[in-house]
């Protein structure tokens, strides 16, 4: 039985300061959509469907029938 007196295992240096890796995963965004991108607006009254433009909401678009905002379809 060696004293231990000397080589101790202690006095390790301060703990290793590890930055807190953010441990999260951003998940894509879940696909659940009933339209993808660049799908159509469709007017909730009538039907109609309209392509989407880019940049242009579907409420702001009228429905070419009735006059109707579009939503997404
Ligand atoms: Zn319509």
């Amino acid at each position: 039985m060696p004293r231990g007196d000397g080589t101790g295992p202690r006095g390790q240096g301060a703990g290793t300061g590890r930055g807190m890796g953010g441990g999260r995963g951003a998940r894509g965004r879940q696909g659940g959509f009933g339209a993808g991108p660049g799908g159509d607006c469709v007017c909730p009254s009538c039907g109609q469907r309209a392509t989407h433009q880019t940049g242009i909401p579907c409420y702001e678009q009228k429905c070419p029938k009735c006059g109707t905002p579009m939503t997404r379809g």
